[in-house]
Parts: structure tokens; C-alpha cells; sequence
């Protein structure tokens, strides 16, 4: 972001997202003219009728179900610049070309509070279940046959979650589509998803390690994440899963049997994390109360950006090199070499 304030060579330069949320004068500093601090949905369209002028604005909107749809048709709109593509992802999962794949988001946030996660927003704000079918139907008429909703924790409201799938039904649509949210699944919702075109799920499952799974406060067990492998499997709801390893409390045994007790999951297609201490996390302030860091290093990036930034191996070189191997392996032992 540094590089494109510093490159772009127009009249004014706005920014808004999470980081600025956080690092705002900072980014003033940068050269940006404008921040938007949370959400910029409303006073973006305000500042720019009223003149443009430099600042930081800060807008958090309670109800987001009076928002209106982002705007997608307009001339010279093609809905391939819009597509989801399997380009960074595993080859397998997103390469069917025929489906003409479009994402949005039905809520805001997430009010769990894992210590690794930096999603800022801690509120829950979601739209009604009409409001996002609605949405739906708009990405169909704009060519979509495949929806994937790209939200913090789709599924934090259960009851908000059938009510989408009987709306999708009443409507009489039908396009498959999946969602990001929690690894928790009752048999109900997954017959309403299934019944609805939900076609697979992408959760956090993290751990297989009760003592991990109580540090990293994920708010889950491990029955409950098999409970939802089993539901999900029963139905024929595909599973996409993140792991994370690293944790501290960790041992090398659990690491080497990772991909074998996924495999018994039913997992469809796991993603293997490293543990890393992104900035403002619990984590990372973590290591910094415990002396592991003795410098603010996110603080120093956000004044002073350099170009490849790391931020140090929160443990030694050699584990993380382990961890980086493990990780590996473990994609090659679930897949068997074949397809990734
Ligand atoms: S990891 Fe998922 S459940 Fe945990 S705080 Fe982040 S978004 Fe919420």
C-alpha cells in the first residue's frame, strides 16, 4: 500500500479496510489524503458530494441491511474481472471452469475471538435473510450460477441461516453455492443447506488438540468438529478446512498424525496454516507482554514500511523449519501427491 500511495500519481489518494482502521494517522503520513476508518459504505458517497476534502473519517454502520447491493452492472462490467479463480488455492477446488462463480458477503464481523484471528470487527452485523437472497437473485441476473458467500462467520446465527435456505426455496431458485463460517453443523441446518444448494462449507477446525484448541479460545471442541464432519458427510455438504500448527503447546507426534485423523474427518480439501502473530492480534500481543518481542514490530511497519517486511520467527529457526515441512507434508500425504 505504501508503494502504490507513493507511485500512484493522481490527485487524491484514499484508503480504507482494517489496516487503517488501526494505523490511521500513519497512513496519513504515507501521503494518503483520506482514510475510512470501519465501514466507508455511507460517508464515502457523502465525502465525495461534499467536496472531497483530506481527513479521517470513521463511519460503523449498525444496520447493514439497508445498504444497498455493491454495483456490479455498469458499463464495461464483465463478470470474469468478478469470478472467483482457483489461482492461489488448491488446483482441485476451484477450477471448474463452467461455474461462473461470484462471492458476496451476508454479514460483518465475527464475535468469537480466537487468539490468532485479525479480523478486527468483533460485532456480528448481518443481513436479513431476504436481503441476501435478494442479493442472490442479483448475482444470478448478473450470470452467476454459483455464489460463494465470502462472510467472517456465515453460520454465527443459526436460525438467521435456515430462514436463508427456506427463503432461497419459496423463491424457487436453484445454483449451488457455499459459505465461510464456524465448524459447527446440527442436522436441521444441514438438511435446510443441502435442500437449499449448499454445497460445501469452509470452517476453521484449527486443531485436533483439545489443549491447542483451548488456547488458541477457539470456542469449539474436537467432538464438535467431528460432529460436523459427520453431519456435513451424511448430507453431502463438501468440507473445506483450516488447520493451524505451531501452537505452542504442540508436540511433533500430533503433527505427523495430523493428515491421518483429517483424512478419517471426511475433510474434503484441508488448508495447513502456520501459527503467526498478525498485527493486533491476541497472539501478538501475547508475545509481546511475554518479552518474545521486545519491539512493536507491526507499529514500526505501519510507520516506516519497508519493502519485504517479516516479522521474526515467533520461535526457532529450526521449528519453524519443521513447521514449514510438516506443513507441506501434510498436503502431500492427503492428497498422495496427486493433486497438488
Ligand atoms: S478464526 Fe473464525 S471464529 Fe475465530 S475469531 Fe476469526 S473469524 Fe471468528
Amino acid at each position: 500500500m505504501s508503494e502504490i500511495l507513493r507511485r500512484a500519481n493522481v490527485p487524491i489518494k484514499v484508503v480504507g479496510g482494517p489496516h487503517v482502521t488501526h494505523y490511521a494517522k500513519e497512513t496519513m503520513n504515507l501521503g494518503a489524503d483520506a482514510i475510512f476508518k470501519h465501514d466507508g459504505d455511507r460517508n464515502f458517497n457523502e465525502w465525495l458530494n461534499s467536496g472531497c476534502k483530506e481527513g479521517i473519517y470513521e463511519d460503523y454502520i449498525k444496520n447493514i441491511d439497508t445498504l444497498p447491493f455493491i454495483k456490479r452492472e455498469f458499463p464495461g462490467f464483465e463478470l470474469e474481472d468478478y469470478m472467483l479463480s482457483g489461482e492461489d488455492t488448491q488446483k482441485t477446488l476451484f477450477k471448474q471452469r463452467s461455474l461462473r462463480r461470484l462471492a458476496m458477503m451476508s454479514s460483518k464481523g465475527c464475535p468469537f475471538r480466537c487468539v490468532f484471528c485479525d479480523v478486527q470487527d468483533k460485532e456480528f452485523r448481518f443481513l436479513s435473510p431476504q436481503r441476501v437472497v435478494d442479493e442472490m437473485e442479483h448475482l444470478l441476473s448478473c450470470g452467476a450460477n454459483s455464489i460463494h458467500i465470502l462472510d467472517d462467520c456465515f453460520n454465527t446465527n443459526r436460525g438467521r441461516v435456515i430462514k436463508i435456505c427456506e427463503e432461497i426455496k419459496n423463491r424457487g431458485l436453484k445454483f449451488q453455492w457455499s459459505g465461510r463460517g464456524r465448524a459447527v453443523l446440527d442436522e436441521v441446518t444441514a438438511e435446510a443447506l443441502r435442500s437449499a444448494g449448499c454445497i460445501r462449507l469452509h470452517v476453521g477446525i484449527e486443531s485436533l488438540d483439545p489443549e491447542v484448541l483451548k488456547w488458541m479460545n477457539k470456542r469449539i471442541t474436537i467432538e464438535t468438529s467431528e460432529e460436523f464432519c459427520r453431519t456435513c458427510n451424511e448430507y453431502g455438504i463438501e468440507i473445506v478446512a483450516y488447520f493451524v500448527i505451531g501452537a505452542p503447546m504442540e508436540t511433533r507426534e500430533y503433527r505427523q498424525e495430523l493428515p491421518y485423523r483429517i483424512k478419517d474427518l471426511g475433510v474434503k480439501y484441508p488448508f495447513f496454516n502456520i501459527l503467526y502473530p498478525s498485527a493486533n492480534t491476541k497472539y501478538y500481543h501475547q508475545l509481546m507482554a511475554n518479552g518474545t518481542y521486545k519491539t512493536d514490530y507491526w507499529q514500526a511497519f505501519a510507520e516506516k514500511p519497508a519493502p519485504n517486511f517479516e516479522i521474526p520467527f515467533p520461535r526457532s529457526q529450526e521449528l519453524q523449519e519443521e513447521l514449514e515441512e510438516t506443513a507441506e507434508k501434510c498436503i502431500k500425504i492427503f492428497f498422495n501427491g496427486n493433486n497438488v
